[in-house]
């Protein structure tokens, strides 16, 4: 299938029966095939690049394989996760939480910025509620680790996910490497991403040693087969108009609108809401408070249309999203990649609909069809068929 999944098991792994018995509670039955390959390499602590496209599962190998590895210590972190935003920094801890539940033992947390370090600090201070395991973002990761109210002088297992985007921003890219150091040189490392550019490649190995790369060659595999995508050329003024006819009548369970600021996506917001369309917004400008509360209204489905910035480009994983559309193009294909994996995940049926408005986004729309060698095809004027997606 085009998943790639495996006639094998998660039994196969020997993984510890407390695991197993989680993974049966999730519904997991076959591996798919990154799972497959990287999960047996991350088990015994090996160093790992890992590639494949959205949606396939890379956040269960890390999970699976730290909490395989893990020996939880009072008062000790030993397990640190990075990613770049902190609704991905929430979605993971919510995957630990899920793996780990016959491992009462095993404490883990989230760190991030917009909420109150106060509290943060609290939780270290007390052997009690010290994390085994912190999954954060990395500004806030460093601001505590630089105050000394986070040691992490334990930590054997590093792992990044979405990890070109953190080392390919500059600032970002800082704060990891300042992390890092903190850390004991003789640790397990793992990476993850569906994109790798030539340049962050190396960057990556750099964090490494003898490391086992899975890394997707051919990049036409990065293209997701059960996803249709289509493009509408238009002008500026008339996205409004062809956004409200869309969500007339196309029929989808969730819907997730990307634009490119985090004004046009108040204002988006507002228009739908306006028009009969409840939608939630969800972008910088928001509280965190308040952009955790609606991922998890989206995530449980109590909401159906989200509009967003690249906020939720990457990672985030929503199950019921079968539609994603692209308001405005992002500005290069990698990005366009990651956005339309937020729908079709796990092999299941999608549909992105990106609107061409300028000439700079007919350019990535060529980069992205050249690279993916994937046509995107012009939105059919009669529509496109229910039963396809
Ligand atoms: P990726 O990080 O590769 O984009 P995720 O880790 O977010 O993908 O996983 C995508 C979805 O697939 C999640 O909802 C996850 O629970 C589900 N999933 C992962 N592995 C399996 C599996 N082996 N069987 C069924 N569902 C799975
Ligand atoms: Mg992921």
């Amino acid at each position: 299938s085009y998943v790639g999944i495996h006639s094998s098991t998660f039994r196969d792994f020997l993984l510890r029966p407390e695991l197993l018995k989680a993974i049966t509670d999730c519904g997991f039955e076959h591996p798919s095939k990154i799972q497959q390959d990287a999960l047996p390499i991350a088990i015994l602590g090996t160093d790992l690049i890992g590639q494949a496209k959205s949606g396939l599962g890379k956040t269960a190998i890390f999970v699976l394989a730290t909490l395989q590895q893990i020996e939880p210590i009072a008062g000790e972190t030993s397990v640190l996760v990075l990613c770049h935003t902190r609704e991905l920094a929430f979605q993971i801890k919510n995957e630990y939480a899920r793996f780990s539940k016959y491992l009462p033992d095993v404490k883990t947390a989230v760190f991030y910025g917009g909420t109150p370090i106060q509290n943060d600090i609290t939780m270290l201070q007390n052997k009690e509620t010290h994390p085994h395991i912190i999954v954060g973002t990395p500004g806030r990761l460093n601001a505590l680790v630089r105050d000394k109210h986070l040691r992490l002088g334990s930590v054997n297992r590093f792992v990044l996910d979405e990890c070109d985007k953190m080392l390919d921003q500059i600032d970002m890219r800082r704060d990891v490497q300042e992390i890092f150091r903190a850390t004991p040189t003789q640790k397990q490392v793992m990476m993850f991403s569906a994109t790798f550019s030539a340049e962050t490649l190396p960057i990556c190995r750099k964090f490494m040693r003898n490391q086992e790369e899975l890394i997707e060659s051919d990049e036409k595999k990065l293209t997701l087969y059960g996803l249709q995508q289509y493009y509408i050329k238009l002008t500026e003024a008339e996205k409004n108009r062809k956004l409200n006819d869309l969500l007339d009548e196309l029929e989808y369970n969730q819907v997730i609108i990307f634009v490119k600021s985090t004004l046009r996506a108040t204002e988006l917001d507002k228009l739908l809401r306006e028009c009969n369309f409840p939608s939630i917004a969800v972008h910088s400008g928001v509280s965190q408070e308040e952009r955790i509360k609606r991922y998890q209204k989206f995530k449980e489905f109590k909401e159906r249309i989200c509009v967003s910035t690249d906020v939720f480009g990457r990672g985030i994983d929503i199950e019921r999203i079968n539609l994603a559309i692209n308001y405005d193009l992002p500005g290069d294909a990698d990005s366009y990649l990651h956005r339309v994996g937020r729908a079709g995940r796990f092999g299941t049926k999608g549909v992105a609909i990106s609107f061409v408005s300028s000439e700079q986004d007919q350019d990535v729309l060529k980069q992205v069809e050249k690279r993916f060698e994937k046509s995107v095809d012009e939105y059919p004027k009669e529509g496109i068929d229910v039963k396809s997606y």
